[in-house]
């Protein structure tokens, strides 16, 4: 069972940015704060709980990607997996313009050392063309880094062409997946990824702990240096409480992942419907199937979306918005914006993120509450 926002009177859909932990992963994390303290470096018999349960969450997760234990490799969360990954880069990288930041900065960190990077364009419906990526190629490519999801319109990408490409070419791809897994049925082997990024705080586990899948036979840029941890390719003594509350809440997402998906998909869906049949000039941003299941973004027309989050938030619901407040000026979304809105559209947009434990009726309420708003700013404008 998932915790929920119920208790606080909220209505949270903000999933996108964090989730709730399940329970039982909660309950897994506890001992390893309170009694099984020991370091699982350690040779006593004392820390073999810890390394115990480091190597089960291990082979939990593996067995959710079709990988081989050994190919995982425990980090602070997607942020260092993506800079792991794309600091790995020997020479030109293909990106796109809509990764997370965690991919767009360790790509400008790459060309400040000299390496050149390819940003592809999405089009309009937010989908990354393979045909885009393969015309990048260069003989001296030696990266592929497209998200699996984009965290902002929720659109899948085609990372199973991509990654065949790639294969083609020899050259290694990288997914950034902190949307997707858990969420999303994900093969390594069958969609040829070398490298992929997740992160537990997005399925259902603790903040601060994340994974990247390395095949076998790559060793990724080791940016932390210190002790043996992780085969060497990532030093310092291991999160035992986040691995293990981590693995725990691999193993419930993945096994609840289609009954999951499927009730998440008829609120998103029931959302899309009642807010656009419901409030003149919405448009809705990203790939209309091509998305994430829970995964609600919207343009409102006049409307700038800061002003929208506050409002709502006195309404008691969570939601987010593309434009991010930075030095006091509200930057467009840079996602949207590769998607060819322009800088009004763009700040104007609002995402909805929903979750197993949201309800039609909540649904129904933001619906309302939504209407309500717009309604309010829009004839505060045409005075
Ligand atoms: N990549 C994507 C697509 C994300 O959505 C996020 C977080 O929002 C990250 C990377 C960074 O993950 P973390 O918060 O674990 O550092």
């Amino acid at each position: 069972m998932m915790c929920s926002a119920e208790n606080n009177n909220l209505i949270y859909m903000d999933h996108a940015a964090t989730t709730f932990m399940y329970d039982e992963a909660v309950n897994v994390m506890v001992p390893f704060f309170t009694e099984k303290i020991g370091n699982p470096a350690a040779v006593y018999r004392y820390a073999g709980e810890a390394g115990r349960a480091v190597s089960e969450a291990r082979r939990i997760i593996a067995g959710t990607l079709n990988a081989d234990p050994s190919e995982i490799i425990f980090t602070s969360g997607g942020t260092e997996s993506d800079n792991m990954a794309v600091k790995s880069a020997k020479n030109h990288i293909i990106t796109t313009a809509i990764e997370h930041h965690a991919v767009l900065e360790s790509c400008r960190a790459m060309e400040a050392r000299g390496i050149e990077v390819t940003y592809v364009r999405p089009g309009s419906d937010g989908v990354i063309d393979p045909e885009e990526v393969r015309a990048a190629i260069r003989p001296e490519t030696s990266l592929i880094s497209v998200m699996f999801a984009n965290n902002e319109t929720g659109t899948v990408e085609p990372v199973r062409e991509i990654g065949y490409i790639a294969k083609e070419y020899g050259i290694i791809f990288h997914t950034d997946a902190v949307q997707a897994y858990g969420h999303l049925p994900v093969d390594v082997r069958e969609m040829n990824i070398d490298m992929l990024s997740a992160s537990a705080h997005k399925f259902g586990g603790p903040k601060g702990i994340g994974f990247i899948y390395v095949r076998n036979g790559l060793k990724p840029e080791t940016f932390i240096h210190g002790g043996p941890q992780e085969r060497g390719m990532r030093a310092g003594t291991l999160n035992v409480p986040g691995i293990a509350g981590m693995g725990e809440a691999a193993r419930i997402s993945v096994k609840d992942m289609q009954h999951n998906a499927d009730h998440v998909r008829s609120l998103r869906d029931r959302m899309i419907d009642g807010v656009l049949s419901n409030i003149p000039d919405v448009r809705l941003n990203g790939h209309p199937e091509k998305r994430l299941p829970g995964n609600v973004n919207f343009s409102i027309k006049g409307i700038e979306g800061e002003t929208l989050l506050i409002l709502l938030d006195r309404e008691h619901i969570c939601a987010s918005s593309g434009s991010a407040c930075s030095t006091g000026a509200l930057e467009p979304s840079h996602v949207l914006t590769a998607m060819g809105l322009d800088a009004r559209e763009a700040a104007g947009s609002l995402r909805l993120t929903l979750a197993a434990s949201n309800t039609a009726e909540e649904v129904d309420t933001v619906i309302r509450v939504l209407k309500t708003i717009v309604e309010r700013l829009r004839s505060v404008r045409s005075v």
